[in-house]
This record gives C-alpha cells, sequence and structure tokens, in this order.
C-alpha cells in the first residue's frame, strides 16, 4: 500500500523540504506521458484540456511540444494564448459559454467552438460568423469514475439536423466530438461513439456536408490504486474501431487528454497534525493532515491515490485520512480502506501520489484561513 514517490519528486521534497501541503509537480513525466500517447496515436492531433492542471508552467511545456487546447472559458483562452499558444491550435470546448466570451475569443484567433444544442449554436454563429464547429454527441460512459454523459452532449440522432442548422446560419460544420468519461477504464467504450459519429458523417455527406473532424475526447486513466490497462490497449482499440468503421476514410482525429497528461506527474504532500485512536468504535486510527477535501483532495472517495508517509514502521494499520477543516465533509477517505504504519507520528508526512490532475484549481479560496496548496514545478 505504500507507494513510492517518483525519484525527482522524492529527491525535491529531501533537499528543499518544502513547507504542506504542497503539490510537487515533475515536467519529465509530463512530457514522457505525452510522447506515450502520441506514439499510441501519432495520427491523432492533441489538444490539452486546460482544467486538469491550468499551471502557467505546464500550459508553457506543452506550447514547447506543439500541443493545442481544450478550453472552457475566455480566461483559459487568454492563458494559452498569453503562454504562446497559436489561437487556432485553441478549441473553445465548454458546451455553456457567455455570448460576450465566444466573441472575445473568436476576436483573439480562436475559430473552433463546441456546441450540443441550437442555444448554444444560435451564440456561436451570432457572436463567432464563419467560425468552425464540433457537434459534442453523448457517449455511454459506463467504465468511467467520473461520467460526464448526462449534462453534455445531444443524442446521436439530433446531430444529424443540428450540423445542417449550423451550415444555414453561417458556421462551418467541421465535426463531431464526445467524451467517454473522466479516468475511463475500459478501451472499448470508445466503440460505440466512434459508430455513432461514422453514422453522422455518412448521414450529412448524403446531403452534400463533409465533415472531416472527429474528436475522440480525453478519458485515458491514470496510476491510482485500482490497476488499467496499458495506454497501448487504448491505442489498439481505438484505431481497431476507427478502421473498422471509417476504413479508408479516415477523418482528422483530434484527442483532448487531461488527467493523463498531469496526473502521474504530480504528488501532494501533507503533514500529520493529529493522531486519535479513540473516535468512531471501529478500532481504526484517525490521521488529520493539514491538507483535505477543501485543499486539492476534492476527488476522493471515488478517485484512489496511491499513498506514501515518511513513517517507517513495516507494521501497517487502518486509517481514516482527514483534512484540518471544522467542516465535516472534510474527510478524505473513510469509506475506502487505507493502511499507514503504526508508528506514524506528529510532524509525518503523507503523500498522495498521481495528484497532479484536478487538485490544484479545487482548492478552496481560503476557508477557514487555509491558504491554498503551494505548487512547485520542477
Ligand atoms: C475535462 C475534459 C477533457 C479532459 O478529460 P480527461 O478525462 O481529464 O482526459 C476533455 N475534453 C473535454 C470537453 C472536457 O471537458
Amino acid at each position: 500500500m505504500n507507494a513510492d514517490l517518483p525519484l525527482r519528486i522524492k529527491s525535491f521534497f529531501s533537499d528543499f523540504q518544502p513547507q504542506t501541503p504542497c503539490l510537487v509537480v515533475d515536467s519529465d513525466i509530463i512530457e514522457k506521458r505525452l510522447r506515450q500517447l502520441c506514439n499510441t496515436l501519432p495520427f491523432a492531433e492533441c489538444f490539452y484540456s486546460v482544467k486538469a492542471n491550468p499551471a502557467p508552467e505546464v500550459i508553457a511545456q506543452l506550447v514547447r511540444f506543439g500541443i493545442g487546447f481544450e478550453t472552457a472559458s475566455l480566461n483559459e483562452v487568454q492563458l494559452c494564448i498569453d503562454s504562446g499558444a497559436m489561437p487556432d491550435k485553441i478549441i473553445f470546448g465548454n458546451t455553456v459559454k457567455r455570448k460576450a466570451e465566444i466573441a472575445d475569443a473568436y476576436k483573439k484567433g480562436v475559430t473552433t467552438f463546441v456546441f450540443d444544442c441550437i442555444g448554444e449554436l444560435e451564440k456561436i454563429a451570432q457572436a463567432a460568423p464563419e467560425s468552425h464547429v464540433l457537434c459534442r454527441i453523448a457517449a455511454d460512459n459506463s467504465g468511467a469514475v467520473w461520467p460526464l454523459t448526462r449534462k453534455f452532449g445531444c443524442a446521436a440522432e439530433h446531430a444529424e439536423s443540428l450540423l445542417i442548422k449550423a451550415k444555414e446560419l453561417g458556421v462551418v460544420p467541421v465535426g463531431i466530438s464526445f467524451h467517454v468519461g473522466s479516468q475511463q477504464c475500459e478501451p472499448k467504450s470508445w466503440e460505440n461513439a466512434i459508430y455513432d459519429a461514422y453514422r453522422i458523417f455518412q448521414k450529412l455527406s448524403e446531403r452534400g456536408i463533409e465533415l472531416k473532424i472527429l474528436d475522440i475526447g480525453g478519458g485515458f486513466p491514470a496510476q491510482y490504486r485500482n490497476s488499467v490497462p496499458e495506454i497501448e490497449v487504448y491505442g489498439e482499440c481505438i484505431i481497431g474501431f476507427l478502421q473498422k468503421y471509417f476504413g479508408g476514410a479516415m477523418p482528422n482525429i483530434f484527442i483532448e487528454p487531461g488527467r493523463y497528461f498531469v496526473a502521474d506527474a504530480g504528488v501532494i504532500a501533507g503533514e500529520v497534525l493529529l493522531i486519535r485512536d479513540d473516535i468512531d468504535g471501529t478500532g481504526r486510527r484517525w490521521v488529520f493532515l493539514d491538507t483535505g477535501k477543501f485543499n486539492g483532495l476534492q476527488e476522493t472517495e471515488r478517485t484512489q491515490y496511491r499513498i506514501a508517509s515518511s513513517g517507517v514502521g513495516s507494521h501497517l494499520v487502518p486509517v481514516v485520512l482527514a483534512g484540518p477543516t471544522c467542516d465535516s465533509d472534510d474527510i478524505i477517505y473513510e469509506k475506502t480502506p487505507y493502511f499507514l504504519p503504526d508508528n506514524l507520528t506528529l510532524g509525518d508526512k503523507v503523500f498522495f501520489l498521481s495528484a497532479g490532475a484536478y487538485t490544484r484549481t479545487y482548492a478552496t479560496v481560503n476557508f477557514n484561513g487555509f491558504v491554498p496548496l503551494k505548487e512547485y514545478y520542477i
């Protein structure tokens, strides 16, 4: 259960002893993940989903590798441009956009927008005339730790009429997008959506509209406690489905990885503030840390990070892990079994591995006076 820290991050902690709570991100691991995914899907054009970790250091690193960006707001668009991204390599991918932000992004040179209903399409057509639009369809999200289906995407059978409407309204219908859900543990999940997209491509072709882009979204997994298939398996499955349906008429493939690029590159460290053995009558030890739900670890318990500690004992005892705030929801792991050395003591560190995604911007502003995570990009 006590996992090992990535080496460069381990050295950083021992050399600099940074104050906790903090997040340390190793840019070498981001680069490694980037290369693995690009080798796996070599023909795909990659747009990093900024929300997973919008640190300017991360954005700038990805700009250097020629990666594009998938954004949700004008602030994210601006962040990418400020970091050196070309606006025409930015997708405004949120299906719920403020009209004024669409217009501003368009003025800044963003040309690709995503919609999933007539209301959003009309806004885009008015605020960004002649822009390129992708219609997001709802995909089967089973197998994902974080499904996205209820909130986003239209039924596949509505995409055809929406894309025809797009053309009538003066924007350019360029393709289909979907997302199979975040931390998608089942590589076969891409099949149904690829098939649905293929049918839409066919129907529109019959109506004289040739779509050229299929955006197969994110969902590629990080290495949490439950094992997931190798990224190559995802690649093989996805390539297989694309060939099965599109055959020789392959569209341009876009991918929007978020979690996969940054999660495994980050470690969150917290310090033990209090240990109590007398709380819940289950015999479990409660370990209170200086980081918790309000300080980046919002995704627990569904996300089960691998953990490590500076306690050296080999005898492990079951623990409940809790944050420092006065909110009773601030419990990191209570339902999920976790174990730490029995000689863990005040001032020891507890590390959460693969915590580089969906953590830093999930920290609250200043709840209970606790400051957001400090961050180090090495
Ligand atoms: C969040 C998001 C992604 C990234 O998803 P991951 O599961 O982190 O890879 C990609 N595309 C869109 C539209 C998103 O909202």
